[in-house]
């Protein structure tokens, strides 16, 4: 698939540091150990492209990932760690905030969420932003394979319903890296805003 073609290019420091703002882009975002990476890794059919956290909260660098010269899969440090001080709290929050204001080459972002534990404070806060930026949302509930096949499906109308309710247009699905369930939707949103 195109996304296995996905090459590491920049870690960067802060949302300045991105790059020219052209072509198409979709980033990834979840509270630390949501499973961000591994469903990079299962996505791009790489081991280890993005690096599954060790070290929760520690201060992250944002890691682009290139699928070729027009398009970029971005992964965002991870949030919602307990341990990281407020002001770098409320600094992240600024600057992606802006982020999502006002970068042209977004075209969705993927909030990936444990299916355990959904819409968490800071998941609602970024939802809350993506949606008022009109930044499309696929929100992923991730470690699907720990629910049985019954448990999983009422999660998934049960958030579905939580969705429509506070923030109207959200996409939800489930996603396992272990099992690769909800891969193929995966690949088929994406296709649609990398205009595949
Ligand atoms: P990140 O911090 O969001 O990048 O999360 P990681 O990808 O590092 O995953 C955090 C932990 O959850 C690791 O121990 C993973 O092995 C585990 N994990 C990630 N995805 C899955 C999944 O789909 N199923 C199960 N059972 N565990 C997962």
């Amino acid at each position: 698939s195109h996304y296995s073609q996905a090459k590491f290019r920049i870690s960067a420091p802060d949302i300045s540091h991105l790059g020219e703002d052209k072509g198409i882009e979709v980033a990834f975002a979840g509270r630390s150990n949501a499973g961000k990476s591994s469903a990079l890794n299962t996505l791009t059919r790489q081991k280890s492209l993005a690096r599954t956290s060790k070290t929760p909260g520690r201060t992250q660098l944002i890691n682009v990932f290139e699928l070729d010269e027009n398009r970029r899969l971005i992964d965002l440090p991870g949030y919602g760690y307990a341990k990281v001080p407020m002001a770098v709290k409320e600094k992240w929050q600024k600057s992606l905030g802006e982020y999502l204001q006002k970068r042209e080459s977004l075209k969705g972002i993927i909030v990936l969420m444990d299916i355990r534990h959904p819409f968490k404070d800071s998941d609602q806060d970024l939802i809350h932003w993506a949606v008022n930026a009109q930044i499309p949302v696929l929100a992923l509930l991730t470690k699907a394979d720990k629910l049985k096949s019954g448990n999983r499906k009422n999660q998934l109308l049960k958030v579905r319903e939580a969705a429509l309710a506070f923030c109207g247009d959200v996409t939800v699905d489930v996603f396992s890296s272990l099992t690769n369930i909800g891969l193929e939707n995966l690949q088929i949103k994406l296709d649609s805003w990398f205009g595949y």
